[in-house]
């Protein structure tokens, strides 16, 4: 559905209500007329829709657009966000996780139903020659987060009209530092999410066209995590290799031996990755340095995998399998905790040995800070259903797409982890007007017409999830 369509809906909608409607700012024709989901569906549509509505929520989101920050420095973006609730009248915390902001709407009771944006921007130059581009070199909203910030004000603003009839409560979460992996993580250990029971998020995408939604049941994005590892041997002339312990021909081998954990050791039909992307070793020609380094990333659908793909590279996080397989890290097996665990004597020791240890070199293995561990982001199975219904009914059915998964990840994963809840892409391509680029090019631009669909969704999911809850309770 294009955006004419649903202008088309939208007048459809204003006959329906009749003389009420004609008075959008009346809350108490709202509260009369309110009386079923369909209608309160088409209420939601119709104001997010209001020219001035449209022309505001372009207007925030290119002032957002103007003032990319990136993470944990938002702001100036957080400053709009709470300009722009003060002015609607809607209550708020901040700051949360330095810059972050957590709005409430409804009733102050439970059920509490959360709605998520980011903020934050990418250190990325724009390319991009229009009248808002980023005023500040080598930073620009590249994903869209301005868009997912301005969507959920314009669902506040909708959410607002509704405060007195919410089933419960709309907890709005605007997130710093989702590009860094670290800000979803800062917001939960503040307590964003306290009494929350589902959470739901958008994220735009030029892959799909404004009028389109996609997402997945399950597993959708991939879990990913960064690592670093040192090998140490002992330099000395490159001519005489006999008076040295190559560190180089270690990290050859363990590179190697990474790649196999993929291709000879994970089932074909379940995705992963790890890949080096970094080898530092060595000055000279003839100088056998003394250590090597390699970084790189592994990536997994479920946590499953994700995690027995952590404990192959080095296992730490789970002490059973490091008690079991001590043999089985592919860099860094000490010796002596082969022999430190009785049972695991039983394991030859001829069979996995670490790398480094064959080459007779130490390893330290470390993962990432600066490129932090983000779980895979799993889809729960009853709100994605319920998202599914939601956005349908504002974009028709044939309008809502089953994504493939994807090997990107998002730290939206994080609330996943703690409460059941759904990520769906929003269209926002739109060939003729040259909205194609991808997120992360210096030329990436969006269809604004998105933003009241986005509003819609955010603003209908809360309200039917709320009632849904209600519903439940009785
Ligand atoms: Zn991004
Ligand atoms: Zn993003």
């Amino acid at each position: 559905m294009d955006f004419s369509q649903i202008s088309l809906l939208l007048s459809i909608v204003v006959i329906t209500f009749g003389t009420c409607s004609s008075n959008p700012k009346s809350s108490f024709c709202i509260e009369e007329n309110l009386n079923s989901s369909s209608l309160i569906k088409d209420e939601i549509i119709r104001l997010a829709n209001l020219p001035e509505t449209v022309n505001w929520l372009k207007k925030i989101r290119r002032e957002i657009h103007e003032y990319p920050e990136l993470a944990f420095e938002e702001f100036k973006t957080s400053a709009v966000i709470r300009r722009e609730l003060d002015e609607m009248g809607v209550k708020y915390r901040w700051p949360v996780a330095h810059t972050g902001v957590v709005a409430t709407i409804g009733s102050g009771s439970p059920p509490f139903v959360a709605l998520r944006a980011d903020m934050d921007a990418l250190p990325i130059q724009e390319m991009v020659e229009w009248e808002h581009k980023s005023n500040i070199d080598e930073k620009m909203h590249a994903c869209g987060h301005d868009a997912h910030a301005t969507m959920l004000l314009g669902a506040a603003k909708i959410l607002q009209k509704f405060r007195n009839t919410l089933q419960g409560t709309a907890i709005l979460i605007f997130q710093p530092a989702e590009e860094r992996g670290v800000g979803a993580q800062k917001m939960i250990e503040e307590g964003a999410l306290e009494n929350v029971e589902a959470i739901f998020c958008i994220h735009t995408s030029t892959t799909h066209p404004t009028g389109v939604v996609a997402s997945r049941r399950g597993e959708f994005l991939a879990g990913c995590g960064g690592f670093e590892a040192k090998i140490t041997g002992k330099g000395g002339h490159a001519a005489i290799p006999q008076c040295t312990i190559d560190p180089i021909l270690a990290t050859a081998t363990s590179i190697i031996s990474l790649q196999n954990i993929v291709s000879r050791e994970i089932n074909p039909l379940d995705s992963q990755v790890v890949t080096v992307a970094k080898i530092e070793a060595g000055n000279a020609f003839n100088v056998m340095p003394d250590f090597a380094k390699i970084t790189g990333s592994f990536r997994a659908f479920n946590k499953k995998s994700y995690n027995a793909l952590r404990d192959r590279i080095k296992a730490e996080a789970n002490p059973r399998f490091s008690r079991a397989w001590p043999q089985t890290q592919v860099i860094q097996t000490d010796v002596w905790q082969l022999f430190s665990y009785p049972s695991s004597l039983s394991y030859s020791l001829s069979g996995y040995v670490a790398q480094a240890a064959v080459n007779r070199c130490t390893a330290e293995v470390n993962f990432l800070e600066e490129c932090p561990a983000i779980p895979p982001t799993v889809n729960d199975e009853s709100v994605y259903e319920h998202m599914v219904h939601v956005s349908s009914e504002i974009l028709g059915a044939s309008n809502i797409r089953v994504s493939s998964s994807f090997m990107g990840s998002e730290d939206f994963a994080f609330f996943l982890e703690h409460v059941p809840g759904t990520i769906i892409l929003i269209g926002a391509r739109n060939d003729e007007a040259g909205h194609i680029h991808p997120a992360h090019s210096p030329y990436f631009t969006i269809d604004e017409n998105v933003l009241p669909i986005g509003a819609a969704i955010h603003a209908s999911f809360a309200h039917s999830y709320l009632m849904k809850l209600g519903e439940s309770l009785h």
